[in-house]
């Protein structure tokens, strides 16, 4: 693998509550990163949908939205649990695109080609900043095709419905576990069945099973596929 020149991205992808959130940020913060949570933008264009038409049923409608609203992310201004600040129009909506009405409707709207050209768009304009850790579904299979990194994160669904239900608990709230489940195994059916940058690994990247590891566990499995990576 050779070096690469700036724009340095690491890629991590997978499936919902696989982690890479909660792995990418301490990854981030070990090599100097920025981290940058791709998920945001898909959520932002539901919340927007959602707001401005009512559904997000009208594609074309949901699409020319996409491409005309403004979103922005930043590191955390608060310390509330945030991993970044994420700005629709300059308004502050870290906390609202993690609703389960946006939950819902966010893969719907991620199946959208226009919407994904759109947000694809953005999120490579980010990504040449350079150093940063980039997590999502296609970063390493559309959007940075040429990551010198590319790392695959995956977990069962019950242990990342229970990882989600502890996320929800910890900040006061309640839930039920088989209501996450069912909504992630919804997800995961349409984020990996749709026609435009379906959720899969990079032929190149390197698989890592989180079940029953630790947190640390994993970055440290991580640092070691990028320490092997980058010589
Ligand atoms: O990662 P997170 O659960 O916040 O992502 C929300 C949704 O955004 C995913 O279920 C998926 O439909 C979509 N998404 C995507 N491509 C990305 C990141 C997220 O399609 N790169």
């Amino acid at each position: 693998m050779n070096r690469q020149e700036k724009p340095l991205v690491i890629a991590i992808d997978g499936p919902a509550a696989s982690g890479k959130s909660t792995v990418g940020k301490i990854l981030a913060e070990r090599l100097g990163f920025f981290y940058f949570d791709t998920g945001v933008m898909y959520r932002a264009a539901t919340l927007a949908a959602l707001n401005h038409l009512g559904s997000v049923d009208d594609e074309l409608a949901v699409t020319r939205l996409a491409e005309k609203i403004n979103i922005d992310v930043r590191p955390s201004s608060l310390e509330d649990g945030r991993v970044m600040d994420v700005l629709l129009d300059g308004r502050d909506v870290t906390w609202e695109i993690r609703t389960a009405e946006v939950e819902g409707n966010v893969s719907q709207v991620s199946a959208y080609a226009g919407v994904r050209k759109a947000l694809t768009e953005q999120q490579r304009n980010i990504g040449r900043r350079g150093n940063m850790v980039m997590a999502g579904r296609d970063i390493g299979t559309v959007v940075f095709p040429d990551a010198a990194i590319k790392i695959y994160l995956d977990a069962s669904p019950q242990e990342r419905a229970r990882r989600r239900l502890q996320e929800i608990q910890n900040r006061g709230q309640s839930a039920s576990y088989e209501e996450i489940l069912t909504a992630i195994v919804h997800r995961d059916e349409i984020d990996s069945s749709r026609v435009h940058a379906p959720l899969k690994a990079a032929a190149d990247a390197f698989i890592i099973n989180t079940d029953g590891k630790t947190v640390e566990q994993v970055v440290q499995e991580c640092l070691q596929v990028i320490g092997s990576l980058s010589k």
